[in-house]
């Protein structure tokens, strides 16, 4: 399979979050993306570099200010104080329900905070880079599914799922399944699916085509009202205005284990199925491993296997991007699955 990858993705490389109350390593690091590459060039796949950039499909999936922000948000912090170079900033103040978010603060961490979900999201000097070159890959591998390529992977970091349009959250600053989307729309699919199997639900994926006929949303995920994002990923949101029935949300308890992750993915794959979507976009989280250390699914290296022969039955135009997954020493091997299972399917 054409593996498209970036060394830009290295330039993301904060080195603390919160967890729990203490601050900590980060789970979201560059060896996660050296992991992979180095099982898939292992398997003999094909690697690429982006051939296009994503500006304009961009803004037809991020607001203008929140971008904005993003390509600027580093200097900004350096420019209050030149000792930020070896801090970093988090958000502490958000603007929730009866607050203003239609106005931009003047203040950097009020701003920072307009356009967060959650202070999960650590910024570098390398984000908007790394982020940029994400998105670059997500257009040129829609550029390579349209002009004829069965499959391709893109190999990317930050994962991008968990970003609207208009702020990051959970490690995502872009969200490269949502450009992937837009861009095959744009070349001419008339209906995509966006598929989101990370062990997390894809809220931003969800929220940005909430309201579209032509983009269909589907994610199996932890149940929410235990698992991150908690506030979306309910079965009862199956989208709004002509997008009502377009998003199908598959919730799934903690400590799930192979035989229902199974049943809940051909239930969204019988429903791609049904709404005869001609393009296929993968979310590929591999959080849903047992050996993950910050989920519960109990998924064996040999599902990832089955996930990609399942997916491959579907026989559509596929494109992967690559999203969660911190047991880092095993993502390349169980991406290598996935791809392996796809080929072979
Ligand atoms: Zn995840």
């Amino acid at each position: 399979m054409l593996i498209l990858h970036s060394p830009a993705h290295a330039a993301h490389a904060p080195a603390f979050e919160f967890f729990r109350g203490e601050r900590v390593p980060c789970f979201e690091t560059p060896a996660r993306a050296a992991f992979v590459l180095q099982a898939l060039q292992a398997g003999g796949h094909e690697l690429q570099g982006p051939d296009t950039d994503s500006t304009r499909v961009l803004s037809q999936v991020h607001s203008a200010r929140y971008l904005a922000f993003l390509e600027t948000a580093w200097a900004q912090w350096l420019a209050l104080d030149a000792a930020h170079a070896v801090r970093q900033p988090f958000p502490s103040v958000w603007p929730v329900r009866s607050l203003r978010s239609d106005l931009e603060p003047d203040n950097f961490i009020a701003r920072l905070g307009l356009y967060s979900m959650d202070n999960g999201s650590p910024l570098s000097a390398g984000t908007w880079a790394a982020a940029k070159a994400g998105a670059d890959l997500a257009v040129s591998a829609a550029g390579r599914l349209s002009r004829g390529a069965a499959a391709v992977f893109c190999l990317t970091r930050p994962p991008g799922h968990h970003a609207g349009a208009d702020f990051m959250g959970g490690y995502c600053f872009i969200n490269n399944a949502a450009v992937a989307a837009q861009a095959l729309r744009e070349q001419g699919c008339q209906r995509v699916a966006v598929l989101d199997v990370d062990y997390h639900h894809g809220n931003g994926t969800q929220s940005i085509f909430y309201e579209r006929a032509d983009v269909l949303t589907l994610s199996l995920h932890g149940d929410p009202r235990t698992e991150y994002p908690f506030y979306l990923g309910h079965a009862d949101e199956t989208g709004a205005g002509p997008g009502q029935g377009c998003n199908l949300n598959l919730p799934l308890p903690a400590g799930t284990a192979t035989g229902a992750w199974f049943d809940a993915l051909d239930t969204a794959c019988v429903r791609i199925e049904a709404a005869r979507s001609d393009a296929l976009v993968v979310s590929l989280g591999l959080d849903t491993f047992a050996g993950d250390p910050i989920s519960t699914f109990r998924l064996q290296a040999e599902d990832f296997v089955g996930l990609g022969t399942r997916l491959k039955r579907l026989a559509r135009p596929t494109l992967f991007v690559l999203e969660g997954g911190y047991a880092a020493s095993e993502l390349g091997s169980n991406a290598a699955c996935v791809l392996g299972g796809f080929e072979q399917g």
